[in-house]
């Protein structure tokens, strides 16, 4: 039955593939969803000779089927899960060694901001933060010592686009590791691998889980070496995901293009409105004809994604109209099923310097909206309604 269900896997459409993959039927029963293996160890019947699973924290089925959908959806060689997003940066980055440098996009993702800037200095591993939307600037940022490129595309919140195979070209041509961090466009719109990245990192806790029901993060790589060595560290790191939350991830991520879809075309229509409205002074996305980024994303990627940021010109402003909204929640994180709307100044940026925030595009007026999948027709009356005030 395995054997059935794995020909052609590989020809097969994304939307075909997310439903029928390595372990999605229970090969014992029949049973139509992978079993929650819910133990910690595994009996060893014959001393002499090696079981696939031995110790959860080394391997468990369930992680593994998890596992092997997302490298399968990446097209990946190999697929790890972590405990979440932070998890698997912070793995991937102890790919590096004391002495080490990392060239990082400088409009990253705050948690890994933070863990390059604080944590990894610690341990030797020095990281230069560039305008990666500017090869230039990513060039002059190379010296003796540098090992590795960590990518982001789009940017958060501003949403710059960065060109993925003009980097991993010049990467190549230095020796260089690169990574990137998928989450925004996860493999439905987006896939790293095919453009030349070495690992591609998730924050599953966002679209791949899409409830806001579970804290995830996962990684892919492009080749067996770096699998070997990715597999010594979620071992040796023991930051696993857990095997109930596995399961809860494949059970969200069945779902991922319907979901993209649906988010997508409502996120098009609230751009496009946002952009007509006399109180928002700067719309972000990269499927408006005027985002600056908008032809190279276009080449790497099949979509624009769900989030949308947007300028409402004072901090007083965005204040006002957190408070006013009425159906997404205000909170951290995004790509959940609800619209989530979040204030970077005062949430997910708030350590960064205030100049430098602005500097950045993260004006006190910015606001983050990350689009569910409610009737647009109200997201955008609530967001006329609060506009008003
Ligand atoms: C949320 C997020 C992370 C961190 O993931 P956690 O699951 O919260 O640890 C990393 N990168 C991006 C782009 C994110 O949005």
């Amino acid at each position: 039955m395995a054997q059935r269900r794995d020909q052609g896997q590989a020809q097969r459409q994304f939307a075909t593939r997310l439903l029928h993959f390595n372990r999605s039927i229970d090969e014992a029963t029949g049973a139509a969803s992978t079993p929650i293996y819910q133990a910690s160890t595994f009996h060893q019947e014959r001393l002499d000779e090696a079981q696939e699973f031995d110790y959860t924290r080394s391997g468990n089925p369930t992680r593994q089927a998890l596992e092997d959908y997302i490298a399968m959806l990446e097209g990946g060689t190999r697929g790890f899960a972590f405990a979440s997003g932070m998890a698997a940066i912070s793995a991937a980055a102890m790919l590096l060694s004391a002495g080490d440098h990392i060239i990082c996009t400088e409009d990253v993702y705050g948690g890994t901001y933070r863990l390059l800037s604080t944590i990894m200095t610690r341990m030797n591993v020095e990281t230069t933060f560039v305008d990666m939307t500017d090869l230039d600037k990513l060039k002059a940022a190379l010296k003796p010592n540098t090992k590795a490129i960590f990518l982001e595309t789009p940017s958060n919140p501003t949403l710059k686009i960065t060109d993925i195979a003009a980097i991993t070209a010049w990467a190549k041509e230095c020796g260089l590791l690169t990574m990137l961090d998928n989450t925004f466009m996860t493999p439905y719109h987006q896939r790293p691998i095919e453009l030349g990245v070495d690992i591609v990192l998730h924050s599953a806790t966002k679209f791949l889980g899409g409830h806001s029901d579970v804290t995830a993060g996962l990684a892919v790589v492009a080749n067996d070496s770096l699998g070997r060595r990715l597999k010594q560290l979620q071992n040796g790191l023991g930051t696993i995901l857990g095997v109930s939350d596995s399961w809860l991830l494949m059970r969200g991520m069945k779902t991922l293009q319907t979901r993209m879809e649906a988010h997508e075309r409502s996120a098009r229509r609230l751009a496009e409105w946002l952009a007509a409205h006399p109180e928002v002074a700067a719309v972000y996305y990269p499927g408006l004809p005027n985002h600056p980024g908008r032809e190279i994303h276009e080449r790497q990627s099949s979509g624009y994604g769900a989030v949308v940021s947007f300028d409402v010109g004072s901090g007083e402003r965005a204040k006002q109209l957190l408070g006013q909204v009425g159906i997404p929640l205000v909170a951290v994180s995004l790509g959940a099923v609800e619209s989530i709307l979040s204030y970077p100044a005062m949430m997910s940026h708030a350590a960064m310097p205030r100049e430098v925030r602005h500097e950045r595009g993260i004006t006190d007026g910015l606001i983050r909206y990350s689009v569910g999948l409610e009737s647009i027709e109200d997201i955008i009356a609530d967001l006329e309604q609060a506009l008003s005030f």
